[in-house]
């Protein structure tokens, strides 16, 4: 059994509760969780905003912590080693996209890391606990000199950043625009910076101008007329905004062919004029986390470049306000439970 933050029943709040987790699986290790992130997509399925969340649910996904035990076919960890679990606990292992190390396109269904549906009938239960069973082949050692509060995040709100940016090429002599600078927004730019691009920042006040300055951006833009002054500028628009702000004027500051990628899952429909798309042959791109490799490669960057989020720590206690907060975009700039403390 595992004690955890749980909803009982959508329109609940986060309370204390228990889980069973069964038994540990032959290639499974035992996490003995010390952080958990707290992403937005927590709260969009704790709240049931994409109608695809079932209940009781525990959320979480960006978990770090120390190996506590290993199934009997566990290679790739000892006890006591430094682990990260990120979105996904397992794939097909046999479709298209898992033959091409894409697990996190699998066209079987994939199985995320919370409220996805198990052989037995249960859901998987996430982070929000104090252990949890992963795949050690969907499981990431994390690199000694990034501490486990720190790098929680990097485990989807870093990796889903950092994908989209490797896929487009981005590096020395690119421009780059993050829209929004929150949790995936702000490790954007700190990765983009990293990789040798000129990167924007496109936030709705300038509040953030500095932290987004510190963080390795070279300007911050807010008004329509600085907008203006960027039409067919940048090479990829990076929208990390979970709310709907909208598409044809990212598409305008592309230069022909350039990509926009969208991260966020807005529950309001966006729209989009094709004369900006089909006259200057642009792209609009989705991006979902990452392969497994991409992840390795990633944390392997972070640690060389020491790329970690900005974090807050919140006790079990203060969850649910921290979700309010986050709502609020009143957090510098990522949330990490202090699973310790459940
Ligand atoms: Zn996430
Ligand atoms: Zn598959």
């Amino acid at each position: 059994m595992s004690n955890c933050l749980i909803i009982q029943s959508e329109g609940d709040k986060l309370t204390r509760g228990e889980i069973d987790r069964g038994q540990l699986a032959p290639d499974e290790i035992e996490v003995d969780i010390h952080f958990c992130g707290v992403c937005h997509s927590d709260i969009h399925q704790g709240k049931n905003d994409w109608g695809r969340a079932f209940f009781p649910l525990v959320p979480g996904h960006e978990v770090t912590g120390i190996v506590k035990s290993i199934g009997s076919e566990v290679t790739k960890f000892k006890l006591g080693d430094r682990v990260g679990v990120g979105v996904f606990k397992d794939s097909c292992g046999q479709c298209e996209m898992c033959a091409q190390g894409k697990e996190n396109y699998c066209l079987n269904g994939r199985t995320q890391t919370y409220n996805a549906p198990l052989p037995n009938g249960e859901r998987t239960k996430g982070g929000y606990a104090r252990t949890i069973h992963a795949r050690e082949s969907f499981s990431h050692h994390i690199p000694e000199n990034l501490p486990l509060d720190a790098a929680a995040p990097l485990l989807c709100a870093g990796i889903t950043t950092y994908a989209p940016l490797k896929k487009w090429g981005v590096g020395p002599g690119k421009k780059v625009a993050v829209v929004g600078i929150g949790g995936l927004g702000h490790m954007a730019v700190k990765f983009a910076a990293a990789l040798g691009a000129e990167v924007s920042v496109i936030g709705r006040d300038d509040s953030k101008k500095q932290d987004a300055l510190d963080f390795g951006a070279t300007e911050f833009l807010v008004t329509d007329e600085q907008f203006e002054q960027k039409l067919n500028h940048f090479d990829l628009v990076l929208n990390s905004a979970s709310a709907n702000l909208g598409v044809d004027k990212f598409l305008k500051i592309l230069k022909p062919e350039g990509v926009l990628v969208m991260l966020g899952l807005p529950t309001e429909r966006p729209d989009f004029d094709p004369f900006n798309v089909v006259y200057a042959g642009r792209i609009i791109a989705g991006s979902n986390v990452a392969p497994m490799a991409l992840t390795e490669e990633m944390l392997e960057f972070a640690s060389e470049k020491n790329i970690l989020s900005e974090i807050e720590i919140c006790s079990a206690d203060e969850i649910n306000q921290a979700w309010e907060r986050v709502e609020k975009s009143d957090v510098r700039y990522r949330f990490v439970l202090d699973a310790k403390t459940i």
